[in-house]
């Protein structure tokens, strides 16, 4: 799987891991000796990079550039209280997980307790042990190390499902959509009609349905090629959508040259109104038709059905009655609407 940015992040991560297997110690202490001491201490430790902040007041912002996976804090310091910086540390966004370990003069539980409260994650009585001092460091760098890679990790999966969601939407809007004329397809007719008949059944509202052919079709394509049979689709069909213009209406192709439209909430009187605008819209139109037997230009034949839906009933009884009143429409004359009863 790949990012937008066509990365692998799966590999990102592991490049993350090698560059931080080094462990970054970053020392606050006033005192000079202090921190000779601990350079000592550390200097042969090939996988830890040592830093000395001798300013506690430049602590935050020293932390912010060097990004230490653990910062040991000395406690008392003539112009700020180490305990006040362990807060400063908790409330900035650019250290709050960093372990921090106290190292103090002081072997008093009650500091140690406050220090603990305060986010610290050790405490150390100066001066430790060598090995102590760096296996403390060592464990605590390490479990920030794998806390971080957990959050990254975590964020990618985060961006991934983002992407994820947006592709599947598109994917959505695309199998709902007809692929020649843009409008919805057979699969939403389907489940549109079906969704409104239950609607209308529970509300008592009327549902109706307008079924449309295109005159002579055949003999269009025969005349002006199948390229030229796919534009007048395209162009029967924005017509159409055009046409109908209520939000709660559904305009779909139906099938190779039908359309159908669902109107929720509209009865028979309604649907016959916009039956009529439909016809008239395509026919003024005027898309010359030189082999139709009907007129000089494309017309549609429709067959408009209404009916208050009923839970024992189900939305093929409208369709059929819609089908009966095209064919009617066809067998009378076409360019025109007829009406189920
Ligand atoms: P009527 O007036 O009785 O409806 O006659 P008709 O010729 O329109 O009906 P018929 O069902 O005989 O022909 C429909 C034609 O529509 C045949 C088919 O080639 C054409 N057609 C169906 N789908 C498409 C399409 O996607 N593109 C094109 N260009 N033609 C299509
Ligand atoms: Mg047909
Ligand atoms: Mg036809």
């Amino acid at each position: 799987m790949t990012n937008s940015e066509g990365n692998n992040p799966l590999v990102e991560d592991e490049i993350v891991t090698a560059e931080s297997v080094r462990t970054r110690v970053m020392l606050v202490d006033d005192q000079n000796i202090v921190a000779e001491a601990l350079r000592r201490m550390l200097a042969d430790e090939e996988d830890i990079d040592y830093h000395y902040v001798s300013d506690p007041s430049a602590a935050i912002n020293e932390a912010t550039n060097f990004k230490p996976t653990v910062i040991l804090q000395d406690l008392v310091m003539p112009d700020i209280d180490g305990l006040m910086l362990l807060k400063f540390y908790k409330s900035n966004a650019e250290t709050n997980t960093i372990p921090v370990i106290v190292l103090s003069t002081k072997e008093d539980p009650k500091i140690k307790s406050e220090a603990f409260g305060l986010g610290a994650s050790d405490y150390l009585v100066k001066f430790p042990d060598k090995i102590e001092v760096i296996a403390r460091i060592h464990a605590h760098s390490r479990s920030f190390m794998a806390q971080k890679q957990r959050d990254e990790a975590y964020l990618a999966l985060r961006e991934l499902q983002k992407e994820l969601e947006a592709k599947n939407s598109e994917l959505e809007r695309l199998s709902s959509q007809d692929g020649l004329t843009g409008i919805a397809n057979r699969r939403i007719f389907d489940e549109f009609i079906k969704k409104e008949w239950g609607r209308a059944a529970r509300d008592e509202n009327p549902l109706s349905l307008i079924l449309i052919d295109i005159d002579h079709f055949k003999s269009y394509n025969d005349n002006y090629g199948h390229q030229g049979g796919d534009d007048c689709l395209r162009q029967v069909a924005q017509k159409l959508d055009g046409t109908v213009n209520r939000p709660s209406d559904l305009v779909a192709r139906y099938g190779g040259e039908e359309f159908a439209v669902v109107m929720p909430g509209t009865d028979l009187e309604g649907a016959k109104s916009i039956a009529a605008a439909l016809c008239e819209g395509i026919s003024s139109m005027g898309l010359a038709h030189s082999h139709s037997s009907t007129a000089d230009h494309v017309t549609i034949s429709l067959g408009v059905a209404s009916a208050i839906p009923t839970f024992d009933g189900a939305p093929e009884e409208l369709i059929e009655k819609a089908d009966e009143a095209l064919y009617q429409a066809k067998k009378t004359g076409r360019n025109q609407y007829k009406v189920s009863e």
